[in-house]
């Protein structure tokens, strides 16, 4: 009981400000017992720039599935998690899982502390292989080159260790589930051999007991040169979860926002949906009906090229997003909540509100027009996204719900932002959303 009245006042205390505002006031709202929250020190940037640097290094060749570059990250990876104390949950004792037809997948875990609560999983995951040289796989760029995959995915799986070795030293009430997925670039992206599609279907621990996913792809850089947003999607599908990502406190300087993972899934053609498509890891668990996030800034430039190297990334943006991960983590971890998950469901109000925010640092000085000088039809089209979601936020404001076809313009108008700030299409492209 004394559990739960701990746990309201923290959650009033992060949700309305209460403050008592001594210390000892602190120590009563930390969640039940287990002490105070775990060291930030693994996610300094030396920290990251070891980890970081090196999977993304020219020796790992590009960590592509079946090379020795990409059997070097699994060695680094599982040395890193052996040395701060993560147990293995692969198979036979290993923190590996052979995925059949496709890569190895890296599994390990770090046991809750409470009896009961221990037999749930958070589970967290970046994938570590990429595309090696071009020529090879999809990587475009000059013959030979190697695509270091820095942003896409050594920066998560950067964090991903980070978070693992903060917890092993200072574990949560329920176990946390640190994974790596190998073979998630293509050709095997979205089949059976994809390594957390794999996982899914053949679990080290029971999928069941899987309470909460939480994927990480490309983490490491801004969706425009200087434009700090990161991104949490796909959390409007459980209010537990999304409640809680709420009330967690963002780092200052670090704009954290929820939006939808249909408004990037959907791909929308003159304002009539199109087709959808998955982005990364976190669909074989929301097909196993299993609460969410998907955790990303978005395809950049550099994205797939031999342009994604550790020098271009942020690193104390990538710190501040292992603390804010952390502490999601240790929320999550220690309430005796189990997150609910409704296929579907949306935050209209939340989306809006976001897409308002991103169009207009869009249209801004120092925005995306600005930064990669797009032409005045793409301007003028994002000046009419803004306007058509200005609209849209107003009235959900008001108190009222969407239509499908407001959903849709929203859809739209992330699909414009996401192809004008990555590079798989034209900019002339980027208008026929
Ligand atoms: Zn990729």
């Amino acid at each position: 009981m004394l559990e739960r009245v701990a746990r309201i006042l923290f959650v009033a205390t992060m949700v309305f400000g209460i403050c008592g505002c001594g210390e000892d006031v602190d120590d009563h709202v930390v969640p039940q017992g287990n002490g105070p929250k775990p060291s930030t020190e693994f996610f300094s940037a030396a920290e990251l720039t070891r980890t970081i640097g090196e999977l993304s290094s020219d020796e790992y060749g590009g960590r592509e599935d079946g090379t020795p570059g990409a059997q070097m990250a699994r060695d680094f990876i599982i040395n890193e998690l052996s040395l701060c104390g993560v147990e293995p949950a692969g198979e036979n004792g290993t923190f590996e899982q052979v995925v059949t037809g496709g890569s190895i997948n890296i599994i390990g875990k770090v046991q809750g502390t409470d009896d009961v609560l221990s037999n749930r999983y958070i589970q967290i995951a970046g994938h570590y292989d990429h595309l090696g040289t071009v020529g090879n796989g999809v990587c475009s760029g000059p013959g030979g080159a190697i695509c270091n995959g820095a942003d896409d995915n050594a920066a998560a799986v950067g964090i991903l260790i980070g978070v693992a070795c903060a917890l092993a030293n200072n574990p949560a009430k329920k176990s946390i589930l640190i994974t790596s997925w190998g073979s998630e670039e293509p050709p095997d992206f979205l089949t059976s051999r994809m390594g957390s599609q794999y996982w899914v279907a053949h679990p080290t621990v029971p999928l069941a007991a899987v309470e909460t996913s939480l994927t990480m792809d490309l983490v490491g850089s801004d969706l425009w040169p200087d434009y700090p947003i990161h991104m949490y999607m796909g959390a409007e599908t459980s209010p537990e979860l999304a409640a809680t990502i709420d009330s967690v406190a963002k780092p200052a300087g670090l704009p954290i926002r929820r939006a939808g993972i249909h408004l990037a899934e959907q791909i929308t053609l003159n304002g009539i949906p199109y087709a959808t498509t998955a982005w990364s890891d976190y669909d074989a668990f929301r097909d196993a009906r299993i609460p969410f996030v998907f955790i990303s800034n978005g395809q950049n430039k550099r994205y797939h090229r031999p342009t994604d190297t550790f020098d271009q990334l942020n690193l104390p943006k990538i710190g501040q997003e292992a603390i804010f991960l952390l502490d999601v983590i240790w929320e999550l971890g220690n309430t005796f909540v189990h997150p609910s998950f409704e296929k579907g469901r949306t935050d209209d109000l939340v989306d809006a509100t976001t897409l308002v925010e991103l169009l207009t640092a869009a249209l801004a000085s120092g925005g995306i027009v600005d930064t990669l000088s797009l032409s005045t039809t793409s301007k003028s089209n994002i000046q009419s996204d803004l306007a058509n979601v200005q609209a849209i936020n107003n009235q959900l404001a008001g108190g009222s719900s969407a239509t499908a076809t407001q959903i849709n313009k929203m859809a739209a108008a992330t699909q414009r932002l996401m192809c004008l700030a990555g590079n798989s299409y034209s900019e002339a492209a980027c208008q026929n959303f």
